[in-house]
């Protein structure tokens, strides 16, 4: 098991990736809507999983999300009261972060 540190693992993600990600998010944060000052939000967070799952596991497409900074910033306080509604969400419907997070981390751990 790899230990490479956590900002490591985050410059890993490719550019085409951050590409196909804010492409598929529609350039919106998915927690409010906002379309500047774009950041990548990991949703099951690196600090969480290193150590625990391989690194390109941990940047897959499924666990990474478009956010601004405000909203990347204040997800490790208010997680509970976040929505992902914004972007490709708009298709389906609000879902609570809370939930996807759990839903992504069930699908990197069968990876
Ligand atoms: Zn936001």
């Amino acid at each position: 098991m790899s230990t490479l540190k956590i900002d490591t693992i985050r410059k890993r993600v490719s550019k085409l990736k951050r590409y196909r990600i804010y492409h598929r998010d529609m350039g919106e944060c998915v927690y409010c809507g906002l379309r500047g000052d774009l950041t990548l939000d990991h949703v099951v967070s690196i600090k969480d999983v290193i150590g625990v799952l391989e690194p390109c596991h941990i940047n897959n497409m499924c666990n990474l999300v478009t956010a601004c900074k405000m909203c990347n910033n204040k997800k490790t306080l208010h997680e509970k009261s976040m929505v992902l509604q914004y972007g490709r969400f708009k298709k389906g419907y609000p879902v609570q972060a809370v939930e996807y997070r759990l839903l992504v981390q069930e699908v990197l751990l069968q990876l």
